[in-house]
This record gives structure tokens, sequence and C-alpha cells, in this order.
């Protein structure tokens, strides 16, 4: 049988290279490459660094808004689609991407499954929430990471072809984490030392299209109790030139501004450090996985059951609130979440017998 696999951005290629691996053993993958993002710090590092296939075709489809990035990516995976046949289509996750790889599916009349299914913010104004629903409403099978997804597709009456079967992200986590303890020189080459510095990443259209929010996140990153690791996605650092931001951030002695990272040297800093300030969903759920302290930069999340367990808290980007959290001790425990690294090795399984593969 032939799978279709459509993949576009950095958590993509991540999940992607848990599953890629396993399903190729088995079935005939095709791996397409929309071209949601495309720069190399972005991109090519994690199909070098995580031994993910070369993409088989790339659709060079990024850039402008994400309607202009859906409308360019739909043409060419309609006509891949065509040409490929394939038995079913894989998407992964909540972005353009995904959203337009079901669409293709659908439209070609082509079995969809949807891996990270059943992930709800219930916050509407994230263009990542309108892609995540519409996506789970058309697929055939639906591979949820935790019990809260699978209650999530119940409630909107989506029982058939649900599957928990854990993270793909925690497996690759899992099976990658002491790598990047003894490969990644992270730590050495900034001086830093364990648990003295702080990690922050945000990107989410919510945090960084809007002025003020952009400056509330500024001011909250000036008032850090300590050094921080500031890696910037491409978007974020767009926004602060524009508003004249990133200078001053840069000149902030207690700030290291850099380019995005490559995942081990990311997966190291995260480890060591005191706690990591995010947006990203990933990155709430890898802090979790190492026992890393999160602040999650936004008022709600996908990942309720770190928050739960004690180990995540909401700040918003509210500084006080940080602040406080900050000063807060984690859990004397951290109950096993997200499939233990096994989640890749099930989706495949049910791949296999729904496609009929051998
Ligand atoms: N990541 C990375 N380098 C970085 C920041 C993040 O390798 O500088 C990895 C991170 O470990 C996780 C993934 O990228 O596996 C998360 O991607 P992102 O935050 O862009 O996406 P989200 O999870 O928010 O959709």
């Amino acid at each position: 049988p032939r799978v279709v696999t459509v993949v576009g951005n950095r958590p993509q290629f991540v999940k992607a290279a848990a599953v890629s691996r396993l399903l190729r053993e088995r079935v005939d993958e095709v791996l397409v490459h929309t071209g949601q993002h495309y720069d190399a710090e972005l991109s090519d590092v994690f199909f070098d660094e995580l031994d993910l296939p070369a993409p088989d075709h790339y659709l060079g489809a990024g850039g402008g808004s994400n309607l202009e990035q859906l409308a360019r990516m739909l043409p060419s995976l309609e006509a891949l689609v065509a040409d490929l046949a394939p038995d079913l289509l894989l998407v992964y996750g909540d972005t353009n991407s995904t959203l337009a790889g079901a669409l293709a599916a659908r439209a070609g009349g082509i079995a969809l499954a949807h891996v990270e299914a059943g992930m709800r913010s219930f916050d509407r104004a994230m263009p990542e929430e309108t892609n995540r629903v519409l996506t789970d409403h058309v697929s055939d099978l639906l591979f949820c990471s935790t019990e809260t997804a699978v209650e999530n597709l119940a409630r909107e009456g989506l029982r058939l072809g649900v599957h928990l079967v854990g993270d793909v992200m925690a497996d690759l986590l899992l099976a990658s984490a002491d790598r990047a303890e003894s490969c990644s020189r992270a730590l050495e080459e900034r001086s830093l030392e364990p648990q003295r510095y702080l990690l922050v990443t945000a990107h989410r259209a919510g945090n960084v299209d809007d002025e003020h929010r952009l400056r509330a996140l500024v001011e909250l990153l000036e008032s850090l109790p300590l050094p921080a690791v500031v890696p910037l996605h491409p978007r974020t650092r767009t926004r602060l030139a524009r508003l004249g931001l990133a200078e001053r951030l840069a000149q902030n002695p207690h700030l290291r501004i850099e380019p995005p990272l490559g995942y081990l040297d990311f997966i190291r800093l995260l480890r060591n450090a005191r706690a990591v300030l995010t947006d990203s969903g990933g990155v709430q759920k890898e802090a979790y996985l190492l026992g890393t302290p999160c602040l999650t930069l936004r008022e709600r999340t996908e990942w309720v059951e770190t928050v739960a367990a004690g180990w995540n808290t909401l700040v918003g980007l509210d500084r006080d609130r940080a602040l406080a959290a900050l000063q807060r001790r984690p859990p004397a425990t951290r109950p096993e979440l997200y499939g233990g690294g096994r989640a890749a090795e099930r989706i495949r399984e049910i791949i296999c017998a729904y496609t009929g593969a051998p």
C-alpha cells in the first residue's frame, strides 16, 4: 500500500521523524513537503539531524497569509493525490499544511489519517484551532495523544476510527534525550550552568502579531530574574524588527537572542533550564517529559494534563504571574503521560491493518 504524508513546518518534521522510519518498513511512503517553513533553520536542519527521509515532493507554498498558503497548496496537492493514488493520506497537528492535506484527501476520495487528533484549546481565535477541528471532522483514522483528546472528539460526536496511541513527539524526545545530552555542546558554547538560566520561545500569532501583546512580551523578557536563552522564530524576529524592538532586546545583557536551534541543542537546553517560558504546544509537553517546569505564555492550552500535574502554569503575558510561577517549586512527582515512547509503533500497526499492508 501507498501512504502520502504531508508535512510543512517545524513541529511536523519532528512528528514525522518519529513515524516515517517505522512506517516505511511496511508501506510505500511518499513524503510531501509543502514548503510552509522553508528556512534552513526551521526545515533543513531537522531532515539532517533527525534522519527524516528527504521529501519526495516539494511544493514551495510558503509565505503570505494563511489563506494564501492554503490556496497555493491545494492545486499542487490535488494533482499529486491524483497522480500517486495513495491508499491513505497522513497529516500531523494543526497547521495550514494539515488542513490542505485533509481537503486534498477528501476531494480525491482518499482515506485520511490525522496524528494529534482531538487537541482543543477552545480558543477559536487561534488559526490552529480551526485547522484541528476541520481536519478531525473529515478524518477516517484519528490518532490521539491523550485521553482528553479522545473525550474532546466524543463530545463532537467523533468516535469511529479514534485510537488512543500516545504522542509521537514524546517518542522522539524519549529516544533523543540521552543523545542530546552527550552530543550537543549547547551549554558549553554559551558558558551556561544547568538550572541557572531560562529558555524562552514565542511565535503564536496571538502573541506576536499584535503590537500591544508583543510589547508585553518584551517587557516580560526584560524582567526575568535569570539570564535567558531566546531562540527567536523568524516570525517573531520580523515583528520585533518592525517595531524597532529587536535591537533593544539584543542589547540586554541578560538575554541571548539567537536564531532557532537544531533539535538536539534545543532539547539539551530545555532539559537543563530552570524553567521554560513558551507559547509552543510541543515545547510544553517536551518540558514535562524532561522534568523542566513550564510557564505557558497563553491563557489556554491543549496540553491540560501538564497543568493538572502541576508542571505547567498558564501565565499569559503577565509579568507578575510569570514571576510568581518562577518562585514555585515543581511537584515531587511526574505521572507518565503521552504513551511512553511507543505511539509511532501503534500508529504503524493501525495504518497497516487499515490499508492491508502485509
Ligand atoms: N524546537 C527546536 N528548536 C527551537 C525551538 C523549538 O528544535 O529553537 C523544536 C521543539 O523541541 C519541538 C518543536 O520544535 O520539538 C516545536 O515546534 P514549534 O514550537 O514551532 O511548534 P508548535 O509545537 O508550537 O506547533
